[in-house]
């Protein structure tokens, strides 16, 4: 059903619930809270400085503002809290004056500091909360207000839509499940948190029931599909191993000979190359995009940015030099005329690799014989950008590339379709990458620690939070951090890097970087995928806490990337214990590990970026039992082939059927 039938949504509205990707009715009843506020106000005091507590108070006295400087004001009054005079203190909430009459019973939340008899407050309502309230938190973008989305949900609930059930009914019956509407009701509106657990049990099961069923019928097809028979001279694909500039590692060695079984078997490759960053995948792919070659069929590579896919393109270009392999470019900001003298090389048969980013999705791309095709940052695209370009080929064969970290268990289940390689370890003779976490009044000596770097010839990436997140909160925005660099390194040539420029001035600051032109760079996370500048030897990092700890970890995994001796530093006033996981280990396993300790659910999946495996209510770490009782249950669905009388998933297979 559309937005528009809800009260109060107009166009601008719509844009913004776009953003949160929410189109329809629906999918605003499918937009969980991810967190609950309970407030259960106490009449007295706690004498806990610590901990948060909510009060009710009467007003006793008129409320003052005083303004420190611009935008930064303290609005304070007197209260009482049953029978207690205490003063009241409140941070840029001078708009509120006005509502605080005399007399009136407000509710306080917030610290009490007894020997100052004065409590700070966070948030102050102005209507008393009498009971006990749970209120819903949606994670919204700015321009959104929480309280006039649960009115939407509110109003959604009410309208007769249907929500379709994807439980089938003998597992419902089974686990005793809350029918589907029922559960949508207590997920957004419970009475207490029993509600929420029994909702989000079924909503869970649900989701992963369906996840697992794609995934099990995905496999089952996978398992008749056949592939390219080809004929190849093996021998030529080790001795172009042998002349690599370095050794494979074992791992690399066993992921090529893997992919080589798969390309000479009748059955279609479907491999899913795992391993943390800088592990050295690419040179896997370009073994086996080369051996693809040698047996008579096109290569492809696609990557998710264009400085990834540029980047590719020199590597391959110089590790091909000395063989009759022709390779070619494909990004969106070549010029038309230079696309289309591509697209002409690829029909014919005149190219053997291209590389390149979505633009290899385009209808214009018409190989003449592709054979391979590879997928780099596999997550950062969804399931039906990876198969549009695979229906390019018949039959062809698809390896993805993935530095999400994850154990081996996981992946297994959630990648099920595939077959799986690792790469567990890193090539040798990399040195750990040393990490320090610093406050901004340790600047200083971060700078040094630059200056040094530098004298010896060695290049320093420079990173700060993307610009237009800087609203109220002050955050270092690159512009302002090359403003002062340029202060401290006079001399030196700064690069600045940043989503928002067109992706030819990107390639401009890029190459030179590349080219050691530029010794520092400046840049939002626009480089946090895939980019090697070996020499490059120190990451910076500022509000670092803004981060995720798998963000974090695939940005220094920009350095380190050859036997230098490696330095990050996190910059970050704010947090330090999540931050020091990543003094402690250089191993994303790990590190993810500890994320989800930390933060509860961490960015293990990538879940922000992720095409495909962006859940809304499950999270796979904590959900663990439950996915595979699904992956059971979906199993046994599949064989009885009762899905064939259910709306929702015959609908399903015959879509993936489609676009297989
Ligand atoms: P990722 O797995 O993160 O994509 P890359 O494929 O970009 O990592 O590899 C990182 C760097 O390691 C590259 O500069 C690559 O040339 C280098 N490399 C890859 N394999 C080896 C090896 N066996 N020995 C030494 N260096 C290697
Ligand atoms: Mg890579």
């Amino acid at each position: 059903m559309e937005l528009s039938t809800l009260k109060g949504i107009g166009e601008k509205t719509i844009s913004l619930l776009a953003q949160c990707e929410i189109f329809s009715v629906e999918d605003l009843l499918s937009y969980y809270p991810y967190r609950y506020e309970v407030l259960c106000p106490s009449q007295e005091l706690q004498r806990d400085e610590s901990s948060i507590q909510v009060v009710n108070a009467f007003i006793e006295s008129e409320a003052k503002v005083s303004y420190i400087r611009k935008n930064f004001n303290t609005l304070r009054f007197r209260a009482n809290v049953h029978g207690k005079l205490i003063s009241v203190s409140i941070f840029n909430r001078a708009f509120l004056k006005n509502n605080l009459q005399v007399g009136r019973m407000i509710t306080l939340i917030g610290k009490y500091n007894e020997q100052k008899n004065q409590f700070v407050a966070n948030d102050i309502k102005l209507n008393a909360i009498t009971e006990n309230k749970i209120t819903p938190i949606y994670h919204l973008v700015k321009g959104l207000k929480n309280i006039q989305f649960e009115k939407w949900i509110l109003e959604s609930l009410r309208m007769p839509i249907s929500s379709m059930d994807y439980i089938p009914e003998n597992f419902l019956e089974q686990y005793q499940f809350l029918p589907k509407s029922q559960a949508l009701n207590l997920i957004h509106f419970p009475k207490d948190l029993t509600d929420v657990k029994k909702a989000k049990m079924r909503l869970v099961y649900e989701e992963l029931f369906d996840f697992m069923f794609k995934i099990m019928y995905l496999k089952e097809k996978e398992s008749h599909a056949y592939g390219l028979q080809r004929v190849m001279d093996e021998d030529l694909v080790w001795q172009f191993v042998e002349h690599l500039p370095f050794t494979l590692t074992i791992d690399q060695k066993n992921a090529v000979q893997e992919g080589i079984k798969d390309l000479t078997s009748e059955k279609r490759m479907n491999r899913l190359l795992l391993g943390d960053v800088g592990s050295g995948k690419t040179i896997v792919a370009m073994i086996l995009m080369y051996a693809n070659v040698l047996s008579g069929y096109q290569s492809v590579l696609m990557a998710p940015t264009e400085i990834l896919a540029t980047q590719h393109y020199s590597s391959f270009l110089k590790l091909f030099q000395d063989y009759p392999i022709h390779i070619e470019l494909l990004v969106g900001s070549m010029k038309p005329r230079e696309k289309r003298d591509v697209y002409d090389k690829i029909a014919t048969n005149q190219v053997d690799i291209v590389i390149g980013t979505h633009a290899l999705l385009n209808d214009q791309v018409q190989f003449a014989n592709l054979g391979l095709v590879v997928t780099d940052e596999q997550h950062r695209f969804g399931v039906n950008q990876r198969k549009n370009l695979q229906n390019k080929g018949y039959r062809s064969d698809v390896l993805y590339l993935s530095a999400t970290p994850i154990p081996r268990t996981y992946a297994l289940t959630i990648y099920g379709d595939m077959d799986t390689s690792m790469i567990a370890s890193k090539p040798n003779g990399r040195k750990a990458v040393i990490t320090k976490v610093k406050k901004n009044s340790e600047l200083k000596e971060v700078l040094a620690a630059i200056y040094d770097e530098l004298k010896n010839g060695h290049q320093v990436y420079v990173v700060a939070p993307m610009i237009e997140e800087s609203d109220d909160t002050e955050l270092t925005d690159v512009y302002f951090l090359k403003e002062k660099f340029a202060l401290a390194f006079r001399n030196v040539n700064i690069g600045l890097l940043h989503g928002k420029m067109k992706p030819d001035e990107k390639d401009v600051v890029m190459n030179s970087f590349v080219k050691g032109e530029t010794p520092i760079l400046i840049s939002t996370t626009v480089i946090e995928v895939g980019v090697d500048v070996v020499n490059a030897t120190m990451m910076v990092v500022f509000n670092a806490e803004r981060f995720g700890l798998a963000t974090l970890h695939q940005l220094r995994g920009r350095v380190g990337r050859s036997d230098l001796q490696s330095y990050c530093y996190l910059i970050s006033d704010q947090e330090t214990k999540r931050l020091q996981v990543l003094e402690e280990s250089n191993d994303g396993f790990y590190i993810s590990e500890k994320d989800f300790e930390l933060r509860g659910q961490g960015d293990l999946f990538g879940i922000h970026q992720s095409g495909d495996m962006s859940f809304k209510i499950a999270d796979l770490r904590r959900d663990y039992k439950i996915l595979l009782q699904a992956k059971k249950d979906a199993t046994t669905y599949l064989l009885s082939k009762e899905y064939l009388h259910h709306p929702y998933y015959h609908a399903l297979t015959q879509k993936i059927d489609f676009t297989n």
